[in-house]
């Protein structure tokens, strides 16, 4: 049973202009934390510094504004993503994430290009096909570092316990948590 504490999120990129899947997302997942009772927070991943653009998230408030969906939590405007909101603040809290699934020896350094990995997918019929898994290649800068998502020492913390039970999607297997070009 969900409590009201349960919260949703809207989760655009201001790498871009929204487009008309973004705005299908914004309303579904607006009428579900409606229907459920959920509170609703506006995370803008502005984490790609390189392609953040201020208008791109001028563009976010405009729209959220025009379709009359108001979120409980989340910036209001450009200003105030920036000040207080940017995922750029919380840098070090995913700095320390990553140190505990490598305490946890959850994670594996990819040397793979997107192209080899693509490839290698179309074999398997499935998500990264492991070639590095197994390497030891050292989490050195500038690779790419995946989860072993099949890892059984792995806790994740107690909200997840009520999540429902489902099979991990295999296209999913051992996927980036920290791709080649991300900021140390
Ligand atoms: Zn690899």
């Amino acid at each position: 049973m969900l409590t009201n504490q349960d919260k949703t999120r809207l989760a655009p990129t201001p790498s871009g202009f929204l487009h008309l899947g973004n705005v299908a997302s914004f309303v579904l997942t607006y009428l579900l934390a409606k229907n459920e009772g959920w509170q609703l927070l506006l995370r803008i991943d502005d984490l790609d510094q390189a392609r953040y653009r201020p208008a791109y998230a001028e563009d976010i408030f405009k729209v959220l504004s025009t379709l009359g969906l108001e979120v409980d939590e989340g910036p209001s405007s450009v200003a105030e993503l920036e000040l207080e909101w940017s995922q750029r603040h919380r840098l070090n809290l995913y700095q320390d994430a990553l140190a505990q699934l490598v305490e946890a020896q959850a994670v594996f350094a990819c040397h793979c290009s997107r192209k080899e990995v693509r490839g290698a997918q179309r074999l398997a019929k499935a998500g990264y096909p492991g070639t590095c898994r197994e390497a030891r290649h050292p989490l050195a800068p500038g690779v790419s570092w995946r989860l072993k998502t099949t890892h059984t020492a792995l806790k994740l913390p107690s909200d997840f316990a009520k999540a429902p039970k489902t099979p991990f999607p295999t296209a999913l297997q051992d996927f980036v948590i920290k791709r080649k070009d991300d900021q140390e």
